[in-house]
């Protein structure tokens, strides 16, 4: 008898559908192991645990929306308030990772007091050399939905419609994209599938079967649900990028951070894996910048 055992344990999935004869799309995300290996290394206050799960989310289902083959998008909520920076990291094969940096008191602020004067920061990084692609606007929007929301509309010019939920155990969302050639004669299509979606709860996007909850809202419409990605958690910190840092760092600085304190510790912020360097690692890191002078011989 065959198994599929990762698909069917696996509680983070993303799920693309499309509805048939109206050119809407849309997917559906749930993250729950991927959300809590995200955020173990560091004690979030509540409102950021769920500011980092609807994040997360949303860059699960902007990357499906994407022509992406490799690389990775990177959403940022850059903040001037209690709140200084959101990041979430999710690649073309949906590997994520997540941070948070705040300081002082998150209690129970609302989100435009949290930001205070903010920026949404969105990238697209080929990882390969090629161009990356970086957009920066103000922050405009009480909630990270609505943030994105503003955001597609305004500089993709593509109407998007987003759900998002965090409970601090799991996170959800949803995603409704309105297709460009959308015509005339369906033209209440879009308002009306907008409508039915409205009626979601926090609850039923964060507890319900995908299949289920299309059905539940959109039972008299044509929805076509594609098989289900997995999305898990994963680092892409290196050894090989700290040393990259430190060698722009240069050697006079970290030679003299060695001589006070033995060694230098880089903490990853996204994963809190520790890179150690200790003198040896320091001589060997700038040994290979030492190249010999080029020959001034004439021919
Ligand atoms: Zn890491």
């Amino acid at each position: 008898m065959m198994t599929f055992k990762s698909t069917a344990l696996s509680n983070d999935q993303l799920h693309r559908f499309v509805f048939d004869n109206t050119p809407i799309r849309g997917n559906t995300v749930r993250l729950q192991d991927t959300y809590n290996t995200a955020l173990q290394h560091v004690d979030y206050p509540p409102l950021l645990k769920n500011a980092l799960g609807e994040l997360m989310a949303a860059a699960a289902l902007l990357v499906a929306t994407l022509k992406l083959e490799n690389g990775a998008l990177i959403l940022q909520i850059q903040g001037q308030g209690p709140l200084n920076l959101l990041v979430v990291e999710c690649s073309a094969s949906l590997e994520m990772r997540a941070t948070a940096k705040w300081q002082g008191e998150i209690n129970n602020q609302s989100f435009t007091e949290l930001i205070g004067n903010g920026h949404f920061v969105i990238t697209l990084d080929p990882k390969d050399g090629g161009q990356t692609y970086q957009g920066i606007v103000p922050i405009e929007g009480d909630s990270i939905s609505e943030i994105l929301q503003n955001y597609m509309e305004r500089s993709e010019q593509i109407e998007t419609r987003i759900w998002l939920a965090c409970d601090q155990q799991s996170a959800a969302g949803m995603l409704l994209q309105k297709l460009p050639d959308l015509p005339e004669q369906d033209a209440d299509a879009w308002a009306r599938t907008g409508f039915l979606a409205e009626t979601i709860t926090d609850e039923e996007l964060l507890t319900l079967p995908a299949e289920t909850l299309l059905t539940r809202l959109f039972h008299e419409e044509d929805v076509r649900l594609f098989d289900p990605r997995n999305i898990c958690f994963r680092c892409s910190c290196s050894r090989k990028n700290v040393s990259n840092m430190l060698k722009m760092l240069g050697m006079t600085e970290v030679d003299s951070i060695i001589e006070e304190r033995g060694e230098i510790e880089v903490n990853c912020d996204f994963c809190n894996a520790a890179y150690v360097f200790d003198k040896v690692d320091a001589e060997e890191l700038f040994a290979a910048d030492i190249t010999p002078p080029v020959s001034k011989t004439k021919h």
